[in-house]
Parts: C-alpha cells; sequence; structure tokens
C-alpha cells in the first residue's frame, strides 16, 4: 500500500497547496479507491479487486456511455481516485479530454484496449468501408477475460501485499466466463443458424455475433449519437421481409424510436415485426430485471434473443 499511502499525500499536499488549510477525507479502511466509468467494468473491477477495493462507477444502469457527460461530482471522484478504468475505444467519448489531462497530471488510469491486440478489435464497417474501432468489446467473453487480467494486475501493480488475492480473483472470474461461454453456446444452438440474425436499435453486437455466429444489424449503425436515416431503415425492412425475421430488440440504454419506425416499414411493405424483447447492451441492468451483474446481464441478452428469434 506505500504507493496508495504515497499518492494519498500527495493529493492532500495539493489540495492543502491550492486551496490554502483544505483536506480530503483520508481512506481510513485502507481500501484502493477505484473509479470506473461503464457498468460492465465497474462489476469486474469489484469482482477482482473483492474486499481490498471500492469500486465507484459513474453511469448507472441503462445509462449511455456513448453520449454520457462527467458532471462535477464525477471530477471530483475521478480526481480523488487511487485508480481510473475505463473501457476505450470512444466508447465514453465525451470523457476524452478529462482522461487526457489527468494521465499528463500522472494519474493512474488505464483502459481495456490496452489488455487486447488490434487483430481482436472488430472494425465497424458501414456501406463497405472500415469506419471506426468497434468499442463493446464485453460481448465478446475472450477479451472480457483479457480485460479482467489486465484489472487484476493493475491492482496488483498498486497494491502488492494483495496479489496473490487478486490474481485468485481473476482466476476465478476466468472459470465463469468459461462457464458462461458453455451456456451460452448450448442456448444459441437451440436456434438453427438460418435463424441467428440479430437486428437491434444500435450496432452494439457485433463481437457476440462473430463468436456465436449471428448476423447483426443495428439499425443506428455503431454510435447512439448519429442519426439513422430513412436509407438504414429501408435496408433492414427490406433485409426483415427476405429472411422473414420474426422480431426486433430494443436496447434499455437507447431511444426505440427507431425500432418503431423499423417497424413501421415492414408492415408498409405488407409484413410483420415484433419485439423481441429488451436488451442489455451498453449498460448493465438492475438485480430485479436479472441483469444487475455481468454474468446475469449476459444470460439473460441471451435468453431473450434466442427465445425471442424462435419461429
Ligand atoms: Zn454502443
Amino acid at each position: 500500500m506505500k504507493k496508495f499511502f504515497v499518492k494519498l499525500f500527495l493529493v492532500l499536499a495539493t489540495v492543502v497547496n491550492v486551496f490554502g488549510g483544505l483536506t480530503v477525507q483520508a481512506q481510513e479502511d485502507g481500501k484502493l479507491n477505484v473509479v470506473i466509468t461503464t457498468t460492465h467494468l465497474a462489476d469486474m473491477a469489484q469482482d477482482i479487486g473483492g474486499e481490498h477495493v471500492n469500486v465507484t462507477g459513474l453511469m448507472g444502469p441503462g445509462v449511455d456511455p456513448h453520449g454520457y457527460e462527467p458532471t462535477p461530482s464525477d471530477i471530483d471522484a475521478l480526481n480523488n481516485a487511487d485508480l481510473i478504468g475505463y473501457n476505450g475505444l470512444h466508447l465514453e467519448a465525451m470523457f476524452t479530454d478529462v482522461f487526457e489531462s489527468m494521465e499528463k497530471s500522472g494519474a493512474n488510469i488505464f483502459s481495456l484496449d490496452e489488455a487486447i491486440t488490434e487483430d481482436q478489435i472488430l472494425d465497424y464497417k458501414y456501406e463497405g468501408k472500415d469506419l471506426e474501432d468497434d468499442p463493446h468489446i464485453w460481448f465478446d467473453i475472450q477479451i472480457w477475460d483479457q480485460a479482467a487480467k489486465l484489472v487484476a494486475d493493475e491492482f496488483a501493480a498498486l497494491d502488492p501485499d494483495n496479489a496473490d488475492y487478486y490474481q485468485a480473483n481473476y482466476e476465478d472470474y476466468s472459470k465463469r466466463l468459461e462457464e458462461l461461454d458453455q451456456y451460452v453456446k448450448d442456448k444459441v444452438a437451440e436456434l438453427p443458424e438460418e435463424d441467428r440474425i440479430l437486428i437491434t436499435a444500435h450496432d452494439a453486437f457485433s463481437y457476440f455475433g462473430e463468436k456465436y455466429d449471428f448476423r447483426v444489424e443495428g439499425i443506428q449503425g455503431i454510435n447512439t449519437q448519429t442519426e439513422a436515416g430513412t436509407g438504414d431503415i429501408s435496408i433492414t425492412a427490406d433485409l426483415v421481409i427476405e429472411e422473414e425475421v420474426p422480431a426486433v430488440f430494443i436496447e434499455s440504454s437507447v431511444s426505440d424510436r427507431n425500432v418503431q419506425a423499423l417497424i413501421e416499414a415492414v408492415e408498409a411493405r405488407g409484413g410483420s415485426l415484433g419485439i423481441g424483447g429488451e436488451l442489455f447492451s451498453d449498460a448493465m441492468g438492475t438485480d430485479e430485471e436479472n441483469a444487475g451483474n455481468y454474468f446475469d446481464c449476459y444470460k439473460t441478452n441471451v435468453d431473450t434473443i434466442v427465445e425471442g428469434l424462435k419461429k
């Protein structure tokens, strides 16, 4: 914990210098104070850190990370953190400047793209062009395992006395991920391959589709901050008719406006399209929704997708 106390001392010293006598409350429990942007990563960090870390997640259930702007209290939390973690790959677009300036000022900060190799990152393609890196990496269970290892290593670097503890928690987490992967494979196997067409409000499920052989179409593209054109809706409506897709899925963190527009476009073509249910794409849900942790959230999504697409 030496580094931690040095850091805390520096924070105190800075605050005292700047404000002439103010102090911040010391972390009396001796735990690492970790601040994380997204729900998926905050949940995983708490599992890896266990009793030796306090994790503060800045974004709650149902919050869209593409458009979330840091609040003054978020900035306070970030300034007082021993360690900051974020997804990266431009998911938290509104945090870019904040993280850049914090990094320059020497904050301990990591993003999950450090855990993965370039060839693992999917490119978002639109009209045949590679546009940008796809940030929705939590749907790739292998990548998520690497991310969990990175988190364990980050904790161990700041708190070497508990390095074995973090490593053991990572190994346990890794086993649970393996079981989850098997669960998903078994569930997906209930659906014939030709029926595996997943249409959602925005393009969050490409990593899922890649691993489990789904064709994935997001009406709005990869980023919730862009508008879906009538062209996108019309192309997707044609696909629904052609492939007799029974259902489209809404997302807890995205407006269902485009989904409704798609349903209308399909009906205008004489077809029909139901809503297969609500998916937790860019933010987890609550325990009541059976989506309050990474594992439940993934299983609930897969159950919803498979049941919704059965003909
Ligand atoms: Zn997204």
